[in-house]
Order: structure tokens, then sequence, then C-alpha cells
């Protein structure tokens, strides 16, 4: 698909209504992760160098088309400031005489951010209505907000068919990065996909089968993998209600010649907590009163050598209880092996998902990465193979 960039626009004098992903963790009014923002900064500073006008729109949190107060856009200001280095203007609604006149108000140089569109019902809803008074606002509508993407609202999709749009700098990198990846890998192609439960990435599984040369899957997640095997994982996380759908997907694989990693060896304990007595078995061997908490080193050494042998890779989800350590040790020595490999040229690495931003992090390896994905929901879905609303609006 070919969608327009910044590049491709005349942005002088213009009003740029950038849909920005400003939903950052806040604790008593204060940012404490203001990444998302900083990734947002280079497509404020190209519009202005290119004597654009930036006004900002964004929802934060869940206020359900009513104003809440503890969510407005405004506590936001300071952080904003800080990370772009700009003057930042705040209007108190999203639409209307009060944005128009804000934006008319703006200076040179300045960016405006307007106040949290989802306190209108229309937002969530896609409302025709509310997409056309965003596009009265601006003269070019810029998606940056890749992490939005899976859902189409007012903000994110409805008002890009109304004016000229394009991808901002964070959506650019966004849509390279997972071409990259998982549309035109260079091959062999290996998924590593963990986390707790194979029911709520069980498309994503179903798509990557098809797709993938290697796919590693650890976690919880490998419990249920086990036991339709015919595994007795004991007091493990498993969804036996999910077993028959977990063969499915080990035939599938079969049929497409993808090989399926699953931990030959694993680390049981009696208790889920940090620092909890481990031990280290074969994988068909989990005591009945024990439970899976983490991959065993044999299968961390087989994931190095799929790793070793692959050109491409794409990462969601940790492979064992990696808050707690000792289990942190099969996500932190494989997620070390990709930043090491990523190092050296011999593999592009790419990651998405919040808890697996938190545990590449942890092991201190993400800053090795090709390329950290700000999404997590829409990252999964597009690992899902699913057509993301509001990128494929900016499609020819
Ligand atoms: P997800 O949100 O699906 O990516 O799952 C992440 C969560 O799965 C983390 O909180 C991990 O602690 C948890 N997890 C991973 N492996 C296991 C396991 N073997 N047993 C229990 N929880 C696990």
């Amino acid at each position: 698909m070919r969608w327009n960039s910044l590049d491709d626009m005349d942005l002088n004098a213009k009003t740029v209504l950038v849909r920005a992903d400003l939903n950052v963790p806040v604790e008593d009014g204060r940012v404490t992760d203001d990444t998302r923002i900083q990734r947002l900064a280079p497509t404020v500073h190209d519009i202005i160098a290119k004597g654009g006008r930036p006004v900002l729109l964004s929802h934060f949190g869940r206020p359900k088309g009513k104003v809440v107060p503890e969510m407005s856009l405004q506590m936001l200001i300071p952080a904003i400031e800080t990370a772009f280095g700009l003057t930042v203007s705040f209007c108190a609604d999203c639409r209307g005489p009060a944005a128009q006149a804000a934006i008319a108000a703006l200076g040179e140089g300045a960016v405006l951010v307007l106040e949290n569109t989802r306190f209108h019902p229309g937002e969530e809803k896609n409302d025709p209505a509310l997409a056309a008074e965003f596009a009265d606002l601006g003269d070019v509508f810029c998606a940056d907000a890749f992490s939005c993407a899976h859902r189409a609202h007012a903000s994110t999709e409805g008002v890009a068919r109304l004016v000229p749009s394009c991808a901002g700098r964070l959506m650019e990198a966004e849509l390279t990065a997972l071409n990259a990846a998982l549309g035109a890998p260079d091959r062999p192609l290996v998924a590593v996909v963990g986390g707790a439960k194979v029911s709520t990435k069980l498309e994503l599984l179903g798509n990557l089968v098809e797709k993938v040369d290697h796919l590693v899957i650890g976690g919880g997640m490998a419990n249920t993998f086990l036991a339709a095997q015919g595994i007795d994982v004991g007091k493990s996380l498993c969804e036996h209600e999910m077993t028959q759908t977990a063969a499915e997907i080990l035939t599938k694989a079969a049929t497409t010649g993808c090989d399926i990693v699953l931990p030959s060896d694993i680390v049981v304990a009696r208790e889920f907590r940090a620092g909890a007595d481990s031990e280290t078995l074969p994988a068909d061997t989990c005591p009945a009163d024990a439970m899976i908490l983490d991959a065993g080193p044999e299968t961390v050494a087989r994931i190095a050598t799929v790793m070793e042998g692959a050109r491409t890779l794409i990462w969601n989800g940790p492979l064992g209880a990696f808050e707690i350590p000792p289990f942190d040790e099969a996500t932190n020595s494989a997620a070390r092996k990709a930043a090491a490999l990523t190092r050296a040229g011999k593999l592009v690495t790419v990651a998405g998902g919040g808890d697996t931003v938190a545990a590449l992090n942890q092991a201190n390896a993400a800053h090795d990465f090709t390329y950290i994905s700000s999404a997590g929901g829409a990252f999964l879905e597009w690992m899902e193979g699913k057509t993301l609303p509001g990128v494929a609006v900016l499609g020819d």
C-alpha cells in the first residue's frame, strides 16, 4: 500500500491536524513516562520547519463520551512543552468555535493541543458529523497514532476521508518497520510469541504459522500447547479448553512448513513469587503440585540457534513470568541474544505490545532492537494480519 508522508505535502501556511497518541501514563497529574510524547517530536518539528501549524488531537483514557476533568489533556501540557522544546497552548474543546479561535490565535512555531477527543460521544462511533467538524479545523490531516490505528474513530479514520491526509514520522517509521518484518521480510523469519494465554493470541498464532519460518511459543500459553500434546502440566497456568485449538495450530504449522519451537525443558516452582524455590526439568515431567513458570536453558539454547539462522525476528510476549526472578531468565537470555545479533547486523528485530517492551527493557535489550513499536493492541492486530482502518484510509 502506498501512502503520503509529510514530504509529499505542501504544508506552508497550512494548519496541520495531527492525530497523536497522548494516552501516556500519569500519576497524580504528572506524566510518568513521556516516551510516546518524545516520539511525536519529529513530526511536530518537521511540520513547523515546512511552515505549517501543528494542531494535536488525541484521546486520553476512557471518558465514554462525557467530559471527565481528570482526563483532560491540559495536565500534559508541561510534559509536551519539555519534550518538544516549544511553546504549547491548549484549547478546552477539540471542535467548534473555541477550537477555531485557538487555531487562529496560534503563533508561528507554536503548537496547539485540543481537548480529549473522547469527551464527545461521536468519537468512538466514528460519527461523520464530528469527523466533519475536525476536518473544518485543518487543511491537512497527519495520522501519527499507529497505536490507535486499529480503531475506526472520528479522529483516526473519519476525518482522514475528508481532508488531504498523510502519515506522520512516527506512523511512517511504524509502517516501514512492520512491513520489513512481516510484509516483505528477509528470510528466514522467526516469531517469538509468549504471554499468558492462547485465547488472547489465537488469531495471531493462526496468521503467523502461515507467514513465518519458525514460531517460538513461550510463556503461559506454551503450557496449553504442551497439554495439547498429552503432557501433564500440573498446576501451571493452562487453558485446558483451548487444547483442541492449540492442536489445530500445530497441525496447520505442519502443513505450512512452519517449525514450531516449544519448551523442551521447563523451570517449575510450587509458589508464584520472586525467589521461590525452583527446579529445571524435562518439559514432560512437571510434578502434579508444581507450575511451569519459565522455559529452561536447553530451550533457550534452541531459540538462540534459530535466531542465529534467521534474518528477521518479530517478538510479542514474555517467555516466562518475567516480573518475578528467577523466572525472567529465558526472556532475558533470548532478548539479549536477539539484541546481540541485531548489533552485529545479522538480524532485523521488531517488537511490540505493552508487556513485551517492559520485558525487553528489563533485559536491557530494547535499545538494540531494530524497532520497538509504540503500539499495543494495534501491533497485535497487525500481527494477526488484520487491516487497520487508520492505516487503510491513508492508502491511495
Ligand atoms: P500477555 O499480556 O499475554 O503478553 O502476558 C504477559 C504475562 O504473562 C506476564 O505478566 C507474565 O508474567 C505472564 N506469564 C508468562 N509466562 C507465564 C507462566 N508460565 N505462568 C504464568 N504466567 C506467565
